[in-house]
């Protein structure tokens, strides 16, 4: 069958930006599991995988608006340096902060006796991203997991 909204696709990634080495590949573990058209994924890879189906193997460009998003200036924060634990710390580092809304990566700006200014920024932001994708297999998705919005079973939500 092929990909459309409400198909649950299992693919094989790897990522970089566009013209440079990868950065991610998924190709040492299990492929990575989605509910197309619910959200869950980047606007144009969803898009990218739209009518392919099992066993196509192709690349696309996704520029970052379609991808990350542009870069937004003025989300520099101030954080309590305790909040790193006992981490070396250099600027243009990245490191996962505990937030409010759960965990975030972040990129170190400055780092000074007490504070650290961290940009919130998605590492990926503003970057133009290049994918390779080999489609494993698609199905459709369960009466159950289109009401949770996410996958469930291989590669999905346990629970
Ligand atoms: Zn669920």
């Amino acid at each position: 069958m092929k990909i459309a909204k409400d198909s649950v696709v299992r693919f094989h990634y790897t990522v970089s930006e566009s013209g440079q080495e990868p950065i991610e590949t998924s190709k040492e573990r299990e492929p990575l599991a989605i509910l197309i058209g619910h959200g869950n994924i980047i606007p144009g890879l969803e898009k990218a995988l739209d009518g392919h189906e099992a066993g196509d193997s192709f690349g696309v460009d996704v520029p970052a608006a379609e991808a990350y998003g542009e870069r937004r200036e003025g989300l520099t924060q101030r954080v309590p340096k305790k909040h790193f634990g006992d981490q070396k710390l250099a600027p243009g580092q990245q490191v996962v902060l505990n937030t409010n809304f759960g965990p975030r990566a972040v990129t170190i700006e400055k780092v000074g006796m007490s504070v650290v200014d961290v940009d919130l920024n998605h590492p990926m932001a503003g970057k133009d991203l290049h994918f390779d994708i080999e489609i494993v297999d698609v199905r459709e998705a369960g009466k159950e997991e289109l009401e949770h919005g996410h996958v469930h079973g291989d590669g999905g939500h346990e629970h």
